[in-house]
């Protein structure tokens, strides 16, 4: 088995493990597909998780089982299945609760223990998710984008025809985008690179800004008739300033940010606007407990990711890309391992 771990920051090796026995309650899954996350850049600059060093990356992965554990009765041998990138420790007053997502102790693989950079994983039965005949592996690595999306949208509720503006138009604001309109609402997708709001506008995310060319406030006015938007999705890993999010909101508005907490501080913040305009603030970091709604929408169609790839590379070479994603982050939007 081998595994690419960060050592230290900037200190990336593919490392060969021994073989991992299969308890009674586990499935050993072999990996076919995987994306590099920003969690995945951010752990090998040294900028999350340096204590839990050495760390195997990856918190999202795909595969099929090869091995079952005697108890296990919710999939066999030869199912393909998604992985759930969360682990939840079900004895909190949360987890009790049914709010998994809300965890005291949770904890996302590849960022808080070893992730699924590697080629095969032994994991909870309750962990994995098996996939329909009609959702391929490399669109299923994009589960917990939807998955995060989703919970986003759960906070802001948004009505029929409400606009919700995001703020990143990179993988997780595209499929925002995607699952707003499939929920009726209007969003205005607003980034400062133009290939990706063409490609937003392409998978029909029609309202788009640059916010390099034009003055978002005012393009916001007028699409809106003058109310501003309803609500504001900020994704924290787009690294655009929050304190312009808070200005495109209307007066009793709501925002979320959305994305793992992996961003920079922006120091622009102040709390004016959200007591001036009643704003409601949220934070989602996390997809829990929506993994199966989002198997749902690739399986329906109702989010396409198929063009958000834009470098598909071997197992192999993941040291080598996770080197230039941090000299080059903007190169490609997503990058698919194929084991
Ligand atoms: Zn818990």
């Amino acid at each position: 088995m081998k595994a690419w771990r960060v050592y230290e920051a900037g200190d990336i090796r593919c490392d060969e493990l021994k073989s991992q026995s299969v308890g009674e309650n586990c499935v050993k899954v072999k990996i076919t597909c995987s994306t590099i996350s920003p969690t995945d850049k951010s752990v090998f600059e040294g900028k999350l998780s340096a204590d839990k060093l050495p760390l195997i990356i990856g918190r999202q992965c795909v595969g099929m089982v090869t091995e079952v554990g005697e108890n296990v009765l919710n999939v066999v041998r030869g199912d393909r299945v998604a992985v759930d990138p969360y682990g939840f420790c079900k004895q909190c007053a949360n987890c009790k609760a049914g709010k998994q997502n809300e965890c005291e102790k949770m904890l996302t693989y590849g960022v808080d223990e070893d992730g699924f950079m590697r080629d095969f994983v032994v994991v909870g039965s309750d962990d994995v998710y098996k996939l329909p005949d009609r959702v391929r592996d490399e669109d299923a690595a994009f589960i917990d984008h939807i998955a995060i999306s989703l919970a986003a949208l759960n906070k802001i509720t948004p009505e029929k025809g409400e606009h919700i503006v995001i703020v990143g138009a990179n993988v997780v604001g595209i499929i925002l985008a995607q699952v707003a309109m499939y929920q009726q609402a209007v969003p205005i997708l607003v980034d400062t690179r133009e290939d990706k709001l063409a490609l937003a506008e392409e998978l029909g995310v029609y309202y788009t800004v640059n916010s390099v060319d034009s003055n978002v406030q005012k393009k916001i006015f007028s699409l809106t008739g003058g109310r501003m938007a309803d609500s504001v999705a900020h994704i924290a890993s787009s690294q655009l300033p929050f304190s312009l999010s808070l200005e495109y909101v209307r007066r009793g508005g709501k925002t979320v940010i959305v994305d793992w907490g992996d961003a920079e501080d922006d120091n622009n913040v102040s709390m004016k606007p959200v007591l001036s305009k009643q704003l409601s603030l949220y934070g989602v970091n996390n997809g829990a407990k929506n993994i199966p709604s989002a198997i749902n929408m690739l399986a329906n169609r109702t989010v396409s990711v198929e063009r958000l790839v834009s470098k598909e590379i071997p197992f192999a070479e993941v040291g080598k890309y996770i080197k230039e994603q941090t000299e080059m982050p903007d190169k490609y939007i997503k990058i698919l391992v194929k084991n």
